[in-house]
């Protein structure tokens, strides 16, 4: 998860792109993101490699999400309710209560501040894919 006091379009931009290359690549692990001003770098390891040609799919799922509009939704859950979300262990382990930002179909623990409907990211890009490292990958986005 990235700075929760980011551009919220950046950062919910974050979360579903996030969301989407987890449903793509489910090997995927060990992710980081920095957020600054419109401009978002995330890291994460994958076990077989990949090529730019391989996020294709995933930036047009991402363009879909974005141009159908989807709801962003707020939800408050126990911490044991919450117990399956994919970034639980983000959160506090002394909260008894667990904000969670849906975004369509996928959940995620989170404080930050979000978009009401993914039609207000705008002007989404990846700017940038590249290997850092054995198995380790960079990805640059930006919003409008
Ligand atoms: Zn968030």
């Amino acid at each position: 998860m990235g700075d929760p006091l980011a551009y919220p379009p950046l950062h919910s931009a974050e979360h579903l792109l996030t969301s989407l290359l987890e449903a793509h690549f489910p090997a995927l692990s060990g992710y980081e993101a920095r957020l600054k001003s419109r401009k978002c770098v995330m890291e994460f390891d994958h076990p077989t490699p990949l090529a730019e040609a391989d996020l294709a799919p995933v930036v047009q799922a991402m363009q879909t999400a974005i141009a159908q509009d989807w709801p962003v939704t707020v939800t408050e859950l126990s911490r044991a309710e919450a117990g399956r979300l994919p970034n639980l262990n983000e959160i506090p382990a002394d909260l008894d209560t667990v904000r969670v930002i849906g975004i369509g179909p996928y959940l995620r623990a989170c404080r930050g501040q979000h978009v009401a409907q993914t039609g207000d990211i705008r002007g989404f890009r990846v700017t940038r894919f590249t290997p850092v490292g054995p198995h380790r990958y960079r990805l640059n986005f930006s919003v409008d």
